[in-house]
């Protein structure tokens, strides 16, 4: 299938609705069909050997790949600023299947400590399984992640704003870190999405999105991408075949249909995390606030020269709350909804201790940061005003 770019693609959404997608389309149809096929057929037996000889672009096997995943790949890349993308069946499954790509037994990772606690599982107890080493450095100790860089040191992984603390990291310093000393590195920048910001351009190698979050932005599907080089994502896209960890052609549609509103919705997200934000700082019931939009956020001054919004999720302390305190105004709250996850149209509250940490021991939670007052709102596309009166109901009983 061919495709071309539609005109002019300089704005956000302009690339958005039009980036990947042939002009003329199959049936003449203006959206991109489902493939639902498991197998594609070949003419006849000269058909097979010219693709496998010639490699002529076309599809072979579900597993490898499907026309509509190619314009949600190529979209994807155009948002971000990258050459290629590599769509998989969630976020996890990227970051997976990236991870074992690139490292082999005696390879080591640096992580910032605040990362997502399913890749630090991962790495913790299951890439060392097979020989990799973790260290994980303070975040945003970038002499730290320097002196934890060994001739094995394979990646440097960040997650960037980090969850749920939403710390900002420096990407050029960063992927220059990376670069100084020939290791590649890699972003999590899920809760930032490529509008927000942009670590490509930054010259981060890797940029790993969970697309069930911002992306796909409905609480309907589950998803997940890589972007980087063609080149470098190359030996990560075969594996991928061979995992198997593929997105279903059905989904890859729901994802594009909310890619298509991607510009919109974020800056709805933008707008009501910062007005959330603003009303919490206010209030008499709330010790601190992490926003990095809020002039009180340790990385306020980083995050306005590097990024173009600072997303839809607030996270905060109650003053004197033990955690039944705090679990009484989650329960008190009438419009975001109880449940983990985040970047959807309906908005979510979460007790950390509870949601994610509850089997942790209390040493495990404060070393994670996480105290027993603390909430996270993922703000949704509602209006603020009513997300505002609502939660001063919550905190006002
Ligand atoms: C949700 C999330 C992931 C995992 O993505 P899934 O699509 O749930 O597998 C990874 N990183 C971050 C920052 C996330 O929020």
């Amino acid at each position: 299938m061919q495709h071309e770019e539609n005109g002019p693609t300089s704005g956000f959404s302009t690339k958005a609705i039009h980036a990947g997608e042939a002009r003329q389309k199959l049936g003449d149809s203006i959206t991109d069909p489902i493939f639902a096929a498991s197998t594609y057929t070949f003419t006849d037996s000269q058909a097979v050997i010219d693709f496998i000889e010639q490699g002529h672009p076309r599809e072979e096997y579900g597993r490898y790949g499907n026309p509509t995943e190619k314009v949600a790949e190529q979209k994807l890349a155009a948002l971000e600023g990258a050459e290629a993308g590599l769509l998989y069946a969630s976020g996890m499954a990227a970051i997976v299947g990236l991870l074992m790509a690139k490292l082999n037994a005696g390879d080591e990772v640096v992580f910032f400590d605040e990362c997502y606690h399913r890749s630090r599982e991962f790495c913790a107890k299951h890439l060392s399984r097979f020989g990799v080493v973790t260290r994980q450095v303070k975040t945003g100790d970038y002499e730290a992640m320097e002196s934890a860089i060994t001739p094995a040191t394979k990646l440097l992984v960040s997650e960037s704003p980090t969850n749920p603390h939403l710390s900002i990291v420096d990407l050029q310093r960063f992927a220059e870190l990376g670069r100084r000393h020939g290791v590649e590195t890699l972003i999590d920048a899920t809760l930032a999405t490529p509008f927000n910001s942009q670590p490509i351009a930054a010259g981060v190698d890797y940029v790993l999105h969970s697309a069930t979050k911002y992306l796909g932005g409905h609480n309907d599907l589950l998803a997940g991408v890589l972007l980087s080089s063609e080149e470098r994502l190359e030996p990560v896209r075969n594996l991928r075949g061979i995992l198997g960890a593929v997105i279903s052609p059905q989904t890859i549609q729901l994802l594009l249909r909310g890619l298509k509103t991607f510009e919109l919705r974020i800056e709805r997200h933008n707008e009501n995390g910062l007005r959330v934000a603003q009303f919490l700082a206010e209030h008499p019931r709330v010790e601190q606030v992490y926003y990095p939009g809020l002039p009180s956020h340790p990385y306020h001054e980083l995050a306005c020269r590097t990024m173009r919004g600072f997303g839809g999720l607030v996270t905060f302390l109650l003053r004197d709350a033990d955690w039944r305190a705090t679990a009484d105004v989650v329960d008190a709250a009438r419009i975001p909804r109880i449940g983990p996850s985040l970047g959807g149209a309906e908005s979510l509250i979460e007790q950390p201790l509870v949601m994610s940490y509850y089997e942790c021991t209390p040493e495990d939670r404060q070393a994670f940061g996480i105290p027993d007052n603390m909430i996270r709102m993922a703000c949704g596309l509602e209006n603020a005003d009513d997300l505002i009166a609502d939660l001063a109901q919550a905190l006002d009983r």
